[in-house]
């Protein structure tokens, strides 16, 4: 057969497949999408802070039980892993995160969350799905009711993976540490999907974006303490000032992206908190400041690193002052993620051929972290791609100058969650079938 035709009957298959299992989909969806409305408040109106999913998890459970898994609970703290067997063939993980943030929701809606909680600090604080985690686990319901019904349609095996603590970036490696990829056969693929959020530059809802190959960056946060000698505000001479060494090292700091990188290896250093001193006329004996950190290379991760420690080492040598403390929070770490390229390719044919080419966009790259890396570093292919969720109407009047749409991690960020769980729990769905498919 000629190479050029054999292509064509390729993707005519494909897409002549994808439709015809699309409408099956659609069909057991329209059944359950009350069930999955209802789930998705119920998410969003009572979330807890990373490591902290005690209900979400049941609930999840729950939900993956009636779908007809095996589910098995507490796997990395609250992680819960629901098994979908279907005979022989392939092992496909998909994964879903369960944790909400530290915010008070001012989204005015009739189910917005009202929780309020202790952080770990002892603070109190709001907490707020504003990163369409609900979306993300309510899909992962949803595809696994799909999927229990259509069991003549795939063969082989499906992890449900609703994942604890994203936002901390410890969840990932918690449920590998406990045995994720052991007490569990190793996934052949991995997929997992995200509410997307991030505007002006984002899609509406019954959208979809993606990227091949690198697509979030090397996460890192370090923890510098400057060290200094107390005493009194009026007599600078006989003490040794932190807070002015910690400005120099906040300036100091930019100096390493803009002066010493490759500006076309993207990077950014971002002091997000400094903390020293208690009273306008005391000065303190020490400051705090947080980085967090963002590469694209291993390379660039070690030089910025290790400049870094050089540049707060520098500030404080040059005042006098003792040695700072300059620690890299190794638990926090999140590899950068990289998507299949193989993977990718196949799995968006699939979604253009249910959604049509101008509903699937590639993106650029981001600096954003994502510990679905982990599970790539570990061994398995992985394809991660975001759902738009805004409501088109409001896109188009933001697009016009009129009300800014909000961004996740705000606290006016909701999704038109009916539409993009419907494009979740397709898109997901037709994906899983593509792949499981009797080959
Ligand atoms: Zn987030
Ligand atoms: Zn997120």
């Amino acid at each position: 057969m000629p190479r050029m035709f054999a292509f064509t009957l390729f993707l005519w298959n494909l897409a002549h497949t994808a439709i015809a299992s699309d409408a099956l989909i659609l069909k057991h969806y329209e059944v359950n999408a009350q069930n999955l409305a209802e789930l998705y408040q119920q998410f969003h109106s009572q979330p807890e802070l990373s490591g902290k999913e005690v209900l979400t998890s049941k609930r999840l459970a729950n939900a993956l039980k009636n779908a007809g898994c095996e589910v098995h609970e507490g796997i990395g703290g609250h992680g819960v892993v629901g098994v979908l067997k279907n005979g022989k063939g392939r092992v496909l993980m998909i994964r879903a995160d369960m944790d909400a943030l530290p915010l008070i929701e001012k989204t005015g809606l009739a189910y917005a969350s009202k929780v309020q909680v202790r952080d770990d600090n002892g603070n109190l604080v709001g907490v707020m799905h504003a990163c369409g985690h609900d979306i993300n686990i309510t899909c992962l319901a949803g595809v696994a009711s799909v999927l229990g019904k259509m069991k003549d349609q795939w063969q082989g095996t499906i992890l449900l993976v609703g994942q604890p603590a994203e936002e901390t970036g410890r969840g990932a490696r918690a449920m590998l540490v406990d045995g994720l990829f052991t007490k569990f056969p190793k996934p052949d693929l991995a997929l997992a999907l995200h509410c997307d959020g991030r505007f002006p530059s984002g899609f509406p809802s019954g959208h979809v974006n993606y990227r091949a190959g690198p697509m979030q960056a090397n996460v890192d946060s370090v923890e510098i303490i400057i060290k200094g000698k107390g005493g009194h505000g009026a007599f600078p001479d006989k003490a040794i000032d932190p807070i002015v060494i910690a400005a120099r090292v906040v300036r100091d700091l930019q100096f390493i992206i803009s002066r010493e990188r490759d500006p076309l290896d993207p990077a950014v250093i971002t002091v997000g908190s400094i903390h020293g001193g208690t009273k306008h006329n005391i000065i303190p004996a020490e400051v705090k400041l947080e980085l967090t950190v963002r590469t694209v290379r291993t390379a660039s991760r070690i030089n910025i690193l290790s400049a870094i420690e050089r540049v707060a080492q520098a500030a404080s040598l040059g005042a006098g002052a003792p040695e700072p403390v300059v620690r890299l929070n190794a638990s926090e770490f999140t590899p950068e993620l990289i998507n299949d390229v193989e993977l990718t390719t196949k799995t968006v044919k699939v979604f253009e051929s249910l959604l049509g080419k101008d509903k699937v966009h590639e993106r650029p790259m981001s600096l954003g972290g994502e510990d679905f890396s982990q599970f790539v570093r570990a061994g398995v292919p992985g394809f991660y791609y975001f759902l738009g969720s805004a409501d088109p109407k409001a896109v188009a009047i933001a697009k016009q100058g009129g009300n800014p749409l909000a961004v996740t991690h705000s606290d006016s960020y909701f999704p038109d969650y009916a539409t993009v769980i419907k494009t979740g729990v397709r898109t997901m769905g037709a994906a899983v079938l593509f792949h499981l498919a009797d080959k």
